[in-house]
């Protein structure tokens, strides 16, 4: 059952106040808060069974082994993935990028051979490929977008040559909030016999995902977005492209024998996870896939759809309002500008009222460069807003409009 005020118990921060006023958290796209049903857990496994994993014959380490195992089934359950050799743990989204970019270049790409990303992706869809193009001379190709912030589906499909080698592409944007087509653009790659990676950073939290469904080859999220631990994330790859790819990291975990003269390569997804995992992490993300999983998925968007509708409605009602990304699928995310007022100010004179927005390039300068401007001011929700939070965040801006 949806209970926000049962869920917003769950957060204990969100009673909290700054400057003497209760705390409107709306900078969810940034990190999400944490429910106390996830730190326990962690709590729990650091006084209880705290030892490393996969190593150990003693009683605590096969302990966290079995506990850190089915984290990753939970995971696996979570995106539907066809088995657990698919999910292999990192550090978060951008670390997931950056393996996938090195391990697949490496493997499958020459000099010439192009990947295409789009127009608004976070930078963490963009320096590891030109970090690629610098290394390795392979050439990025960008999908164009309108001005509501749609990719062209049309321009896309044009992209694509003898020498496209791989799409990665953002689900959902985290300025605009556009949700991209993700499962037709997946379609029409495969089609030209080429792999789609999906940036799933600012989808896994909103929407009930099933990568087997969507076909994604690669899949990437981080769990701090998702209401679990910092520092831990989430590389799915079909077994049959990961089977192919070569590690990232050497070290422990990750070989299965060693000798001075040569090593050979552990089964996945061990081949891909070098040295000691965040296991206790994991544990913190498994225990927060079962917290929005029990509110239900489905639920969680149909709640999140209407505030950001009725934020919207709201918003736009303010003079000099203008909102970037009017996508007709659309995420819990709004950027804007008020008048001339610097987004900047904008941010900094909210919080004074206890409103926690997002001001600037949102880590997606090439995207700012296509709008015109140099940032915007995000207020992106999550599971535990509130109409109320959002009646605060439109008096604050109005507040804010009239002294200027
Ligand atoms: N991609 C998108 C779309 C994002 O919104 C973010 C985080 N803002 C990232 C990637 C990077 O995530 P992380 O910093 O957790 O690695």
């Amino acid at each position: 059952m949806y209970n926000i005020s049962n869920i917003r118990n769950d957060f204990p921060i969100l009673s909290r106040q700054v400057y003497g006023k209760p705390l409107v958290y709306l900078d969810n796209g940034a990190t999400t808060q944490k429910p106390r049903q996830v730190v326990e857990v962690m709590t729990d496994e650091y006084y209880s069974v705290n030892a490393n994993v996969h190593r150990g014959v003693h009683f605590l380490s096969q302990q966290a082994t079995e506990l850190h195992e089915g984290s990753r089934e939970t995971v696996r359950q979570f995106i539907h993935a066809h088995s657990t050799n698919e999910i292999v743990f990192t550090r978060g989204t951008t670390e997931s990028i950056n393996l996938l970019a090195s391990s697949f270049c490496e493997s499958q790409m020459q000099a010439g051979d192009e990947v295409i990303i789009s127009t608004m992706e976070h930078h963490s869809n963009i320096v590891p490929w030109q970090l690629m193009a610098a290394r390795r001379g392979i050439a990025i190709k960008v999908i164009p977008m309108d001005d509501r912030g749609e990719l062209l589906f049309d321009e896309y499909c044009k992209l694509f040559t003898p020498r496209t080698r791989l799409v990665s592409v953002a689900h959902v944007s985290n300025v605009l909030g556009t949700v991209n087509p993700v499962e037709r653009m997946i379609a029409f790659a495969h089609s030209q016999g080429v792999p789609v990676l999906v940036d799933g950073a600012q989808s896994i939290p909103h929407m009930p995902v099933d990568v087997q469904a969507l076909d994604a080859d690669f899949y990437v999220f981080s769990g701090h977005k998702v209401y679990g631990p910092t520092g831990v994330g989430v590389l799915y790859g079909k077994e049959e492209w990961l089977d192919r790819l070569p590690p990232y990291q050497g070290g422990g975990e990750m070989i299965q024998t060693v000798t001075f003269e040569k090593t050979t390569f552990n089964e996945l997804p061990f081949k891909f996870e070098a040295g000691t995992p965040d296991y206790i992490g994991t544990t913190g993300l498994a225990r927060a896939l079962d917290y929005v999983t029990a509110l239900g998925m489905e639920q969680i968007a149909a709640y999140e759809h209407e505030l950001t509708t009725y934020a919207t409605e709201q918003l736009k009602q303010i003079p000099g309002m203008r909102i970037f990304g009017e996508a007709e699928q659309k995420g819990s995310v709004i950027s804007f500008l008020v008048g001339n007022i610097h987004h900047f100010d904008m941010g900094t004179l909210l919080d004074r009222l206890g409103i926690a927005v997002r001001t600037g390039h949102h880590c997606a300068q090439p995207l700012m460069q296509r709008l015109g401007i140099e940032g915007t001011v995000r207020a992106s929700f999550g599971l535990y807003n509130t109409k109320e939070e959002i009646d605060a965040l439109v008096a604050g801006i109005l507040r804010v409009s009239r002294m200027f």
